[in-house]
């Protein structure tokens, strides 16, 4: 934590090196560093232009945002309280964008990232940053996106919930298989390029996911199983994914494959059933086209169960290769945890999961509620979720496929109340149908859970208008090293 004290001294700090770096500067009009100092409005800055700017924040995507001459500057990799020489790289309009020359003053939250391709890779983006550092970061992008859309200067924010153990929490890695200079390589392509970075031993992924890629690479390898080659369209593996149910252990692979057959199909599954006994499902999905969806819509199962057993609480899950699921199942745990408090059930009440995915959210309140019925878009998930019902025997939730910001209105306008609404809508937030229907709806509680502070925070200054009131904020870390923040927000009737 930083302490109080530090602050003032920071800001003076800055107004210091500023106005000696700029006086620097002028001595040597003419240089492209002489552009950034003799002008007084921002909008003449060139790029090419050295400037010192204090970082106040950590941005969305996990850069350094300070303010030069009132404009925001975007720069990378530069940490909050940190005072950054930089050159200009992007004049924009509204903003600058420039790169680290010198760190002039080093934030104590500066580290060195564990990822050997850490910079290439682009999966995550904060691990230059402790975690406490990190956790900080994320409590600041929430208030900020408050301060700016609600205006709201105290906002009832509660400490982030973060993990005891930061790394190694991922229970899925969907890596794309290729050849870099002979040799199989699983990863992701580097942004803008065609190069695979390789990251089988990623360091947010679970060890046994790691183990489990990196022994299907020696053994496609040693069966010399042709690789699907991007631009020449030919070979067979595209992707190789691999799915850990935390509960058990136990992990599902699936190979996603260009051509309806597998060479040496037989042999794979024997050589992946003998050196990973923890592997009770070998799939394979046929993904022939060029769209950048990962899946095909065929899956073939070559080996063992139909669909991968996990539970969440008391909540079960059979998950079939595609299905969608929980990435941190431990924070998830706690992510429902939140939500259980704030819906504040009794027994009594009528619950709507609007955005409800696979059920998850809707089934760990059914046990404390009268009803719950859940609104997802996706049919397949629909189905997944009264699945999900069933095998965790709960009779009280029921699934529509539907867009949310239609089916509440329509049920609303016949009369069904619910007494509790919970939101999880995707990164754009909800529609504004959806945010009306729930004012006339009149919900006692709201319950609204968001994976982007800026469109949560728009949507409830829509509901504050609406008669809501906002009851407290509790971010939840989803996914440490990365740039992503949850929160959940109790909103209740005035
Ligand atoms: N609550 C779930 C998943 C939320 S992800 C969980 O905790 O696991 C958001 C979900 O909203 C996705 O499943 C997506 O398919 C669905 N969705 C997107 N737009 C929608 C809309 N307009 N109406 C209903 N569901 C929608």
């Amino acid at each position: 934590m930083m302490q109080e004290g530090q602050k003032p001294r920071q800001q003076q700090e800055k107004k210091r090196s500023v106005k000696d770096w700029n006086k620097r500067d002028r001595r040597r009009p003419g240089s492209a560093a002489g552009a950034a100092a003799s002008p007084a409005s921002a909008e003449e800055i060139k790029v090419g232009a050295r400037i010192v700017v204090t970082i106040k924040r950590i941005g969305i995507n996990g850069e350094g945002v300070g303010y030069f001459k009132r404009k925001a500057v975007f720069i990378d990799g530069a940490l909050p309280n940190e005072v950054i020489k930089a050159r200009v790289s992007k004049v924009e309009k509204g903003f600058l964008t420039a790169e680290i020359v010198e760190i002039e003053k080093r934030s104590p939250h500066r580290q060195q990232p564990q990822c050997p391709v850490y910079a290439v890779c682009g999966g995550c983006q904060l691990q230059h940053i402790t975690y406490e550092g990190q956790l900080e970061a994320k409590e600041e992008l929430v208030r900020e996106a408050f301060r700016r859309y609600t205006g709201l200067e105290e906002l009832p924010l509660r400490p982030i919930i973060g993990m005891a153990e930061p790394w190694g929490y991922r229970n899925k890695a969907q890596l794309q298989a290729g050849r870099e200079g002979g040799k199989i390589v699983t990863g992701l392509y580097a942004a803008g390029s065609h190069s695979l970075i390789d990251i089988s031993g990623c360091t947010v992924q679970h060890p046994v996911i790691n183990r489990v890629i990196s022994e299907v690479k020696t053994i496609l390898a040693e069966l010399d199983i042709p690789i699907y080659n991007e631009r020449a369209r030919t070979g067979v593996v595209r992707t190789v994914v691999a799915r850990i149910s935390e509960a058990s252990g136990q992990v599902q692979l699936t190979l996603i494959t260009a051509a309806d057959k597998l060479p040496d199909s037989r042999r794979f599954v024997q050589r992946v059933r003998e050196a990973l006994p923890m592997v009770v499902t070998i799939a394979q999905n046929i993904h022939k086209g060029q769209s950048s969806l990962i899946f095909g819509d065929k899956t073939i199962v070559l080996w063992g169960k139909e669909r991968l057993e996990e539970t969440l609480g008391n909540i079960r899950f059979a998950l079939s290769p595609r299905a969608f699921f929980q990435l941190n199942p431990q924070q998830t745990v706690k992510l429902y945890g939140v939500v259980e408090e704030a819906a504040a059930l009794s027994g009594s009440e009528l619950v709507v999961d609007a955005y409800c995915g696979t059920g998850t959210i809707g089934l760990w309140l059914a046990p404390h509620a009268r009803e719950v019925r859940g609104i997802e878009l996706i049919g397949e998930a629909v189905r997944d979720a009264r699945e999900n019902a069933r095998i965790s025997g709960i009779d009280n939730a029921s699934f529509y496929e539907g867009r949310a910001e239609q089916l509440l209105p329509e049920w609303v306008g016949r009369g069904i109340k619910p007494d509790v609404v919970v939101v999880d809508p995707p990164r754009t937030g909800c529609e504004q149908p959806l945010l009306q229907a729930i004012v006339r709806a009149k919900p006692r509680r709201l319950v609204y859970v968001s994976c982007n502070p800026s469109t949560l925070a728009k949507d409830c200054t829509t509901l504050l208008h609406g008669g809501y009131h906002i009851e407290w904020v509790q971010p939840v870390d989803m996914f440490p090293q990365t740039g992503h923040v949850e929160a959940i927000v109790l909103l209740r009737r005035q």
